[in-house]
């Protein structure tokens, strides 16, 4: 089983509520050819450029990631990378009328409903992915996220909010189909305490019960419809993980160990991880590195229409 690079089908549209804005965004996945990777582009600002959805353009992580210089910079990418790369697609431009992409319903899940009805596309191309050689271990008051080398990618994390959500940890040994039915629908969680200082900030002005999880004291969940798992934060700490790696460029494959991870650390973590030499190596054989397990819908390859 050979490992090939993927893109979309065709072009598909979506319009949500950016969450730190609280304003209406349009948006527009556009196919790329084998080899471009992932592009993001405003289309609210005149000539801004495309800019590429790699580590080295990181220019924030405060409360969600960032990409690219003020003024032309797109932010809350990673549930959107998150879905891009859990589904093996890496050639597409994001085309985004505002500086934040909509916030849906605060997981993957859309994304990924939307990259499927566009449809996969299979490149004749092979895949590359990162392998992890040596372990690496970043630590930070309190925080930590460790990686070891590995046949196959997992992930497992702990969160602990003392009086609000006690220690939950979770492991999960990726594949694809694991991937959109154990983390992908895990959405974005919020502290009720922390919830009135957002506001003051202006931040999180698109925020709701219907985008995100609000937690209070002891445990109480605020949504009515309550939590889409019992361990639902901590799922989506791996969905963040897996959306701020996919920054990479290419899968990395290894065992890894998140401890109260956020943003800020996934993104120093893999800037560190990818920039000291010998902690990885970068194969290109595209011999599948993820189990081939999950089944995309049939595609007719007539009706591809490949962007330029
Ligand atoms: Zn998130």
């Amino acid at each position: 089983m050979h490992f090939h690079q993927k893109t979309l089908s065709r072009k598909i549209q979506i319009s949500g509520i950016g969450l730190h804005s609280g304003k209406a965004v349009d948006l527009v996945l556009v196919p790329l050819p084998a080899d471009s990777g992932i592009w993001f582009q405003r289309k609210d600002v005149p000539k801004a450029a495309p800019i590429l959805a790699s580590s080295a353009n990181v220019s924030s992580t405060v409360l969600a990631t960032t990409i690219g210089n003020p003024g032309e910079s797109v932010s809350t990418l990673e549930h959107f990378l998150a879905a891009a790369g859990g589904l093996g697609v890496s050639n597409l431009k994001v085309e985004v009328r505002g500086p934040e992409l909509p916030i849906l319903d605060g997981s993957a899940l859309p994304w990924t409903s939307l990259l499927r009805k566009a449809g996969i596309r299979t490149l004749r191309a092979p895949g590359s992915c990162y392998r992890v050689k040596k372990p690496f271990r970043l630590e930070d008051d309190g925080r930590l996220i460790e990686v070891r080398p590995a046949a196959a990618l997992s992930i497992e994390a702990t969160i602990d909010f003392p009086g609000y959500i006690s220690s939950q940890t979770r492991s999960f040994a990726f594949s694809r189909s694991a991937f959109v039915s154990e983390i992908c629908p895990a959405r974005t969680f919020c502290l009720e305490k922390d919830v009135e200082k957002m506001r003051r900030d202006k931040l999180a002005l698109g925020g709701g019960l219907d985008n995100a999880v609000v937690i209070g004291e002891n445990g109480r969940v605020l949504n009515p419809e309550g939590l889409r798992f019992p361990d639902e934060c901590v799922r989506h700490k791996i969905l963040d993980f897996m959306g701020d790696i996919a920054l990479a460029q290419a899968p990395v494959i290894g065992r890894f160990t998140l401890v109260k991870s956020g943003h800020a650390l996934n993104q120093r973590f893999l800037r560190e991880l990818l920039n000291t030499p010998g902690l990885v190596e970068l194969a290109s054989d595209g011999r599948e590195p993820l189990p081939p397990d999950f089944s995309l819908p049939a595609l007719s390859v007539a009706s591809v229409a490949m962007a330029t």
